[in-house]
């Protein structure tokens, strides 16, 4: 663990914005209280009550539930920042924490903004040129279209040709799983591009679409990167991100099970160089496919990950502390040798959904215990009495489980399952403890698809 403390002698910040809510704003307050930073936090009306509000040095009320008039208007959330003395402002994952816009103007009002530059989130926001500046840089891609789709049916027939069938029909603004689409037969090509092209002006303003071999039984796999102001690199390991529906991921581990390590010293490294060459700054993440043998980038998160707690515990490094340190312009105070990977951790998303139907189910908890024991972590804004908002994400927290083995992690996250009592609302966790049942996953590396073929399957 000693590698976790600040390094460096730079002055850290006295008061740090976080613009964002959940889990993932308690967590932010966490990392900035052990480092004797004070916090601000900004919230919408629905959030008026949350604890890790209460527990702030100072909030803000910037607007009324909906996000797009709180979370994401981004001249209420400076103005928090002014009227607070904040110094930095932490975006936490999801709402501005990929807008390069947003870390612009962050800067440009005189703040830090807690994350890459904005012309890195630029370049990696939009897959087309981040896959563009990876196979320059030597990281492997999907085999796919050389930059975006041109407009000839003629060459868009031509292309798929050469590359196979399955296809995939990606959007360069997409993100959160959307603006995506499969598609199998010559005959359905073209009207399946214009249909993309049409959902991705409309969803992300950004009609250019790309495309890919569509990989049949990958799996998700990434590489977790810190990277500093003085062009040091490291990288954190894998995860296994595979246990995913439409794209979400609901379980994550670290080590990623059954993986040749020699090929994953080497991505890792190629990811290191990556950074370098791209000047990253900050916490981020290279995602991949993983499929016979090979790793495929997809693309890269510019931010903290929901799954980060994984990586936390088998490394013993704080990732939303090195974010903020990294900010202040300190040093990585640890080389790539220095780092340690010891034990196995998982975490399971806890949501307020229909375990089966995966409906959303807002609504007041009425009772919560959460729970504890060895190697049990719960990263979680809820309480008794909570009431989860319906305007926003559904998750209501991570219970995230560590021992020395994978059989272990498990043993442990079945027991923490078992222990916790979520009433006044659906949950997921009942699936959780079916799939922790389930010989498959209990042998380790499933596919992407296995939950939904799994899921699909139940049905019949
Ligand atoms: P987003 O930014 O929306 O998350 P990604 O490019 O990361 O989009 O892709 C999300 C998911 O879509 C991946 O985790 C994988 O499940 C699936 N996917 C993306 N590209 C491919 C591909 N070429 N072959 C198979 N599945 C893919």
């Amino acid at each position: 663990m000693a590698i976790a403390r600040p390094g460096g002698t730079g002055k850290l910040f006295d008061k740090i914005l976080i613009a964002n809510r959940g889990e993932i704003a308690l967590r932010v307050q966490r990392a900035c209280r052990e480092l004797g930073i004070k916090t601000v936090v900004v919230h919408s009306e629905a959030d008026r009550d949350a604890k890790y509000v209460r527990l702030a040095d100072e909030s803000v009320c910037i607007g009324p539930p909906p996000s797009a008039q709180s979370y994401l208007h981004v001249p209420a959330i400076i103005a928090a920042a002014e009227v607070t003395d904040a110094q930095a402002i932490h975006p936490g994952y999801g709402f501005l924490s990929e807008n390069a816009d947003f870390a612009d103007k962050v800067e440009k009002s005189g703040f830090v903004f807690i994350g890459p530059r904005a012309e890195t989130i630029r370049l990696m926001g939009d897959k087309v040129s981040a896959k563009t500046a990876m196979t320059k840089a030597g990281v492997p891609c999907v085999p796919g279209s050389e930059g975006a789709l041109p407009e000839d049916p003629k060459e868009i027939v031509r292309i798929a040709r050469t590359i196979g069938y399955p296809v995939i029909i990606k959007a360069a603004g997409g993100g959160g799983g959307r603006g995506m689409r499969v598609v199998h037969t010559e005959a359905a090509l073209v009207p399946a591009v214009t249909l993309t092209r049409g959902e991705a002006q409309a969803a992300f303003g950004n009609a250019v679409v790309y495309m890919e071999k569509f990989l049949t039984h990958p799996r998700h796999i990434e590489i977790q990167v810190l990277a500093d102001e003085q062009k040091n690199a490291v990288y954190l390991f894998e995860r296994d991100c595979s246990m995913q529906r439409r794209h979400q991921k609901i379980i994550e581990e670290a080590p990623a099970p059954g993986i040749n390590q020699r090929l994953l010293t080497r991505i890792g490294e190629r990811c290191v160089d990556a950074c370098k060459r791209i000047a990253y700054r900050g916490a981020g993440t290279f995602e991949f496919l993983y499929e016979d043998g090979q790793f495929f980038f997809i693309e890269m998160n510019t931010r903290v990950q929901v799954e980060h707690p994984v990586t936390e515990l088998v490394t013993g490094i704080d990732i939303v502390q090195q974010q903020i340190l990294i900010a202040a312009g300190r040093k990585l105070a640890f080389r790539q040798r220095d780092i340690v990977r010891r034990g196995h951790a998982i975490e399971c998303r806890i949501n307020a959904e229909d375990p089966y139907s995966f409906v959303p189910s807002p609504g007041r908890i009425t009772s919560w215990h959460p729970p504890g024991g060895p190697g049990i972590r719960v990263d979680s804004h809820a309480y008794q009495n909570y009431y989860v908002p319906p305007y926003y994400d559904s998750m209501i927290g991570k219970v995230i489980a560590y021992a020395d083995t994978r059989e272990q992690a498990i043993a442990r996250m079945r027991i923490a399952l078992s222990e916790m009592i979520v009433e006044g609302i659906k949950t997921n966790i009942p699936l959780h403890q079916e799939l922790l049942l389930d010989d498959k996953f209990l042998r380790g590396g499933t596919s992407i698809h296995f939950l939904e073929e799994r899921m699909a399957n139940r049905k019949a």
